[in-house]
C-alpha cells in the first residue's frame, strides 16, 4: 500500500482523526480594536448577490467583506514592518502550510490570570517532558481563551487600560524568533500577542520578531483542547492574495486516534 493509501484508509476507517480548529466566519466574529489613533478593519459580512430570485432566479450566491486579519488567520512576514522585505501570503512556502504541530496547553495558568505570559522557562519544562519543538512546525499555545470565542467582548476583555487577554513575554518572543525551529506560532486569542503587548519592549514583540524572523503567526484557534500535546499533522489553508498580509484560512489538524 502507497503511503498516500495508508493515510486516506486511516481517514476514512477512523484511526486518523480530522479536528477542525478554525472559528466560525460571520458578522459576529470577534476582530481586533486597535486604539485611537490607529485605523481598524471590518466586521466580516456577507452581501447577497441572488438568492433564486429575480437577480438569478435558481441560484445563490454572495459576495464577502471581509479583514485579511478577520477570524481564523494567518499572519506573514510582510504584516509587519520588520518583515517588510519579506514573503506575502501569496508566498507562503507550502511546506508550511502543511507541517507538524505540538499543543502547550498553560490554560491552567491563564485560568487565574487573564495577562499570563509564556516564558522561555515554561517551554523548556514542557520540552523537557515532551521533546523537542518540531522543527519547520508548528508551536499552538493552549490558553483556554477560546471559549470566550463568540463573544467580542469577553474575547478583548478590554477595560480603561487596553485588553486583557494571555500571550508571550518579550522574551520568549525573542526565543521564538531567534532560537526555536518552529516555522509559526498559533494561538487562541484575537492575535498571537497578549492583550498588554503594547507596553511591552519591542511592542508587540511575537509580530515584531517573529514576522522579523520570516516566521508565521495563527490566531483564534479552537479545540485545540481535543489534541495530543505531539503527534498533531497542521493543514492551513489561506487564501493566495497577491500582495496580502495574511488571510482567514481553515486550519485543520490530522491526529491519530
Ligand atoms: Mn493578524
Amino acid at each position: 500500500m502507497s503511503l498516500l493509501d495508508g493515510l486516506s484508509k486511516a481517514i476514512t476507517g477512523g484511526a486518523i482523526e480530522i479536528v477542525d480548529l478554525t472559528a466560525p466566519l460571520s458578522s459576529s466574529t470577534p476582530i481586533l480594536q486597535l486604539p485611537e489613533p490607529f485605523a481598524n478593519t471590518i466586521p466580516f459580512r456577507l452581501e447577497e448577490i441572488s438568492r433564486y430570485d429575480e437577480r438569478g432566479p435558481r441560484w445563490y450566491w454572495n459576495d464577502i467583506h471581509t479583514g485579511e486579519h478577520t477570524g481564523t488567520h494567518l499572519d506573514v512576514p510582510v504584516h509587519w514592518v520588520s518583515g517588510k522585505d519579506g514573503h506575502d501570503v501569496s508566498q507562503v512556502p507550502l511546506k508550511t502550510l502543511v507541517a507538524p504541530a505540538v499543543v502547550l496547553d498553560f490554560s491552567a495558568k491563564a485560568a487565574g490570570n487573564p495577562d499570563f505570559l509564556l516564558s522561555v522557562d515554561d517551554i523548556r519544562e514542557w520540552t523537557a517532558e515532551h521533546g523537542p519543538l518540531p522543527d519547520g512546525g508548528w508551536l499552538l499555545y493552549r490558553t483556554g481563551w477560546d471559549v470566550h470565542s463568540a463573544d467580542q467582548e469577553a474575547f478583548l476583555n478590554a477595560d480603561e487600560a487596553g485588553s486583557h487577554t494571555p500571550g508571550v513575554s518579550a522574551d520568549c518572543a525573542r526565543w521564538l524568533a531567534e532560537e526555536a525551529p518552529i516555522t509559526g506560532f498559533g494561538v487562541e486569542t484575537v492575535g498571537t500577542d497578549a492583550g498588554q503587548a503594547p507596553a511591552l519592549e519591542p511592542m508587540f514583540p511575537c509580530h515584531e520578531l517573529l514576522l522579523g524572523a520570516g516566521k508565521h503567526g495563527l490566531t483564534q484557534l479552537q479545540n485545540l483542547a481535543s489534541l495530543p500535546p505531539t503527534g498533531v499533522l497542521l493543514l492551513v489553508s489561506p487564501l493566495p492574495i497577491v500582495g496580502g498580509s495574511g488571510s482567514p484560512a481553515r486550519v485543520l489538524a490530522l491526529v491519530e486516534r
